[in-house]
């Protein structure tokens, strides 16, 4: 059986890049259509530094400008953007893709390791990132051969290295180039303009390739079902991180599509965050479970109670499943809020469906929404994905739409799985019940996702092979109050080594030294063997009941 989106069907502009669509198009560019003084702002929260959607498009002409003429980008080039959230991080990628290039967006948190692998599976040809990444970065661009050269500083100063800003204030000298358009014989789905990683259903982090197409989408299929209260500018907060798919959507171009102001949070702190909700008076919050688990628990928040109970209209979450505890608890504190869901995936440009102002109800929180417009949804047999199956059954979420990716880059046959027949098969779980509302109940794909991040249980099991105590293993995610998930490590030592207290240390700190904090192992169990088929493949699945009974 198949779902189709109850919403109207929309029609998408199929012939613009993102760039052009939101900077050069009379019909949706806020620069267009406003007057200045109305145009929307991305915000530092810190400083109040507003860079307005004219000056925008005024800076990333000239970043782009001269990022062709003096450093030689080319279209299809990658540029990597290595930092936490900043009001110039949208500058950099509205510069790539007006010059045709890709857009990559990389965990600041990544370690030297971390980042070269995520630069080789991208292709980075430039980097663009913030003095206090620079040094890992470095290291990284050393050792994937990429020249100093095409390393610059988004923000701030460190000798040796040039800033955006200076490369802005440089294209005032240059002849001021045409923005890159899409070839005559193809449409803005043919051309990938962002790479954003995601392990899929197995193995190692991945380049997800969207198109142009994808984004813009993904912001109309936003855009149909938003509210903004009559007389008030839309206003969001980017407290997630900008280098995942939501931050890319929802806080790069939905802001600009909406011509809204976007206020950019550089780091999670929990008063900033409660202050600038009522600064701004932002009626919408997108946040992961965690941090809604602070908002109910956290008693910081009766400080502000009274005036967040006045601004804040509704919630919204997405990237993990949200526990009904946590739902109720933020009912009873913001009694008259609504909630919604997003539910998807990188793969999915972010949503294949989230809750309509109809249902921005706490009684439909736990169900992840109605499909989005112009998208199908179907739900396969977990043995048997030839079989579709009908209302209330459960099994493998799937999904088409405009918003689906092209694949994985230089990766076909995890394209080939994963991307069946136009179909994304998520790996998820769930079943689509009588009012068309999905449910998620479980993951059939490996991922772990701890606090909304992804944790690809193969990138740490290698990581534990390649100790020389270390046996076999396999990791598992297991469930967690406040983060939703914990990666778990079961391991069978080599035979010369007796499982110890000691030894389990020493392979929490080896982890710890080598990967970014939220993939940290948080307990190690000793065994004798790893569940496998006869052909060797990992039953993580049976690890998994076996730990649930444990
Ligand atoms: P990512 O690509 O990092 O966004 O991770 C996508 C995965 O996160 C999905 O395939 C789901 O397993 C999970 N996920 C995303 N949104 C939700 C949601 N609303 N409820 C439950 N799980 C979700």
């Amino acid at each position: 059986m198949l779902w189709k989106s109850p919403h109207p069907g929309l029609d998408i502009p199929e012939t613009l890049t993102t760039w052009q669509w939101a900077f050069e198009s009379p019909r949706y560019a806020p620069t267009h259509y406003a007057a200045k003084e109305n145009l929307g702002s991305y915000v530092d929260v810190a400083t109040n530094k507003r860079l307005t959607y004219d000056t925008v498009k005024e800076s990333a002409t000239l970043l782009s400008t001269v990022l062709v003429q003096k450093h030689g980008l080319k279209p299809g080039d990658t540029v990597s953007l290595f930092s936490t959230n900043s009001i110039w991080y949208p500058v950099a990628m509205w510069a790539t893709v007006r010059a045709g290039g890709r857009v990559n967006g990389a965990s600041s948190a990544y370690n030297a390791e971390e980042m070269a692998f995520a630069m080789k599976t991208a292709s980075t040809r430039f980097l663009f990132t913030l003095p206090a990444s620079l040094d890992v970065a470095v290291a990284a661009a050393d050792a994937v051969g990429l020249p100093h050269s095409n390393i610059f500083l988004l923000d701030g100063q460190r000798n040796g290295f040039v800033s955006l800003q200076n490369l802005v204030a440089e294209g005032q000298a240059y002849f001021v180039l045409p923005s890159w358009q899409i070839p005559p014989s193809q449409t803005n789905r043919d051309v990938c303009g962002y790479l954003n990683f995601s392990s899929g259903t197995t193995g190692l982090p991945k380049a997800v390739m969207l198109s142009h197409h994808n984004i813009i989408a993904q912001c109309h299929q936003l855009k149909q079902l938003q509210l903004v209260s009559s007389g008030k500018r839309y206003t969001i907060l980017a407290v997630m991180p900008l280098f995942h798919i939501t931050g890319l959507v929802r806080f790069c171009h939905y802001p600009v599509f909406m011509n809204g102001d976007c206020i950019m949070m550089p780091s999670f702190n929990m008063e900033t965050m409660l202050k600038t909700i009522i600064q701004h008076e932002i009626e919408e919050l997108i946040l992961v479970p965690p941090i809604i688990i602070r908002v109910v628990r956290d008693p910081v928040v009766d400080k502000y109670l009274a005036d967040l109970q006045r601004v804040v209209k509704r919630w919204s979450s997405g990237s993990a499943p949200t526990a009904p505890e946590i739902i109720q608890l933020l009912k009873k504190k913001f009694p008259n809020t609504g909630f919604r869901q997003g539910y998807g995936a990188t793969e999915s440009t972010a949503c294949i469906s989230c809750h309509p102002p109809s249902h921005y109800d706490y009684k439909y929180a736990h169900t992840g929404g109605l499909p989005c417009a112009n998208t199908v949804v179907k739900v396969v047999d977990l043995d048997d994905p030839t079989s579709e199956l009908g209302t209330n059954q459960t099994g493998e979420i799937c999904a088409k739409g405009p918003q689906i990716a092209m694949g994985y880059l230089n990766n076909p046959a995890a394209t080939a799985e994963t991307f069946k027949g136009g179909f994304l098969h998520t790996g998820d779980v769930g079943h689509i019940d009588d009012e068309g509302l999905i449910h998620i109940e479980d993951r059939i794909k490996e991922m772990i996702k701890v606090k909304g991040q992804q944790v690809p249980p193969a990138e740490l099991e290698d990581l534990l092979l390649g100790h020389d105590m270390v046996e076999d293993c396999a990791v598992l995610g297991i469930p967690d109050d406040y983060a939703g998930e914990k990666p778990k490590a079961y391991v069978v030592p080599k035979a010369s080594v007796e499982a110890s207290q000691e030894v389990g240390q020493t392979l929490l700190r080896f982890v710890q030294e080598k990967k970014v904090k939220y993939k940290w192992l948080s307990e190690i169990e000793f065994c004798t063997a790893i569940p496998k088929s006869p052909t060797g493949k990992l039953l993580r699945r049976i690890l998994k009941a076996r730990d649930r009974e444990s």
